[in-house]
């Protein structure tokens, strides 16, 4: 497919990141609807041509788990880069929606994001370096893909080491300065699932005494005990309150980290004991999973691929959690 700026039309903006922004297009000649990442590269453009050679493997990677490439092209000062569109968006979208997922789709995101980690090494030795909910999309076909692994090492290298490639699901060791591997990606993904289930960042205030309050007046509406989970339920309530209270992660004006709380949290990553599930809410197997994700030295933790022969991921792949059902409602 021959790629050209003049064949895309504009549909509709689709977000916004650190690195740049994604449009819905139409593809004209083939009547193709695409989503068109347009990424500012500030480097000589020998280094733009090299990135977009590099980007052409995004062609060649075909599983169910990955998001569809079609090509890039350059559009000075821009590289742009054309993949599938999927229509539910991303997770963290889907969550800030909807609220917490319930812990079946947490288990299928977690089984597909493992797959295609183990596609993208095992094929082509590429890891993804990007792993958080915005780059895991759903479908309303109820399917669940990665989108915006690092395929290209000049453009890996133009990223890393700057602020834009710094992320709050880093692991410790790429904190701490060591090389990516694919076991930096299993702590990111530890990490976006437990934000997934609870409907909150991990690294962030407990609820605080008004909360505690809400949560009373919630049971006794319901007539149900409260649990750590319900207190999510709340959540949007909760989420304002704690913007007013200092928090432990300072937001700044804009609402986004400051670059002393960055600091602050990498801090809190690399000293504080790794974040778990809530005890007693989800299954021990799901437990066990991300704990296992989340084991904060890289020797001890697993690879993707041994992290699908764990039971709560056998367990999610008998299940018959109907996605494309549950995309249908959000
Ligand atoms: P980030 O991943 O940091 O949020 P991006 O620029 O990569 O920033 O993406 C911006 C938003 O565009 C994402 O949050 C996601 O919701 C949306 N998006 C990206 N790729 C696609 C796609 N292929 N289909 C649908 N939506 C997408
Ligand atoms: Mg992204």
């Amino acid at each position: 497919l021959d790629l050209k700026n003049v064949d895309l039309k504009k549909l509709s903006d689709l977000g916004q990141g650190n690195g740049g922004s994604v449009e819905k297009v139409e593809h004209i000649p083939t009547g193709t609807t695409m989503a068109k990442k347009i990424v500012l590269i500030d480097a000589k453009e020998s280094v733009r041509k090299q990135i977009v050679r590099e980007l052409d493997i995004i062609i060649e990677c075909n599983s169910e788990y990955i998001v569809t490439g079609y090509g890039a092209f350059l559009e000075n000062p821009n590289v742009c880069i054309c993949m599938e569109f999927m229509d539910k968006g991303s997770f963290d979208g889907i969550y800030k929606r909807v609220g917490p997922l319930p812990v079946e789709m947490v288990g299928n995101i977690a089984l597909s994001v493992l797959e295609g980690l183990t596609y993208l090494y095992d094929v082509h030795r590429i890891i993804h370096r990007d792993i958080k909910p915005s780059n895991i999309l759903l479908n309303s076909e109820g399917q669940i893909k990665l989108c915006d692994f690092g395929v290209s090492g000049e453009l890996n290298n133009s990223i890393a080491n700057t602020f834009v490639g710094t992320s709050v699901y880093m692991s410790p060791e790429r904190i701490q300065g060591a090389d990516y591997s694919v076991k930096s990606d299993v702590w990111s993904l530890g990490i976006s699932l437990i934000e997934l289930a609870l409907g909150a960042f991990p690294f962030s205030d407990p609820p605080d005494d008004d909360d505690l309050s809400d949560l009373e007046d919630y049971a006794r509406e319901t007539q149900k005990t409260p649990t750590y989970r319900d207190s999510f339920i709340l959540s949007k309530k909760m989420a304002k309150r704690a913007s007013k209270r200092k928090s432990r992660v300072p937001l700044g004006p804009d609402g986004g980290l400051t670059t002393m709380s960055i600091i602050e949290l990498m801090h809190q990553i690399v000293q504080e004991p790794s974040p778990r599930l809530p005890e007693d809410l989800f299954p021990t197997g799901a437990e066990d999973l991300v704990d296992a994700m989340l084991l904060k030295s890289p020797e001890d933790r697993k690879t993707p691929k041994e992290l699908l022969t764990l039971s709560w991921i056998k367990a999610i792949r008998e299940c018959d959690f109907n996605i494309k059902a549950w995309a249908a409602l959000c």
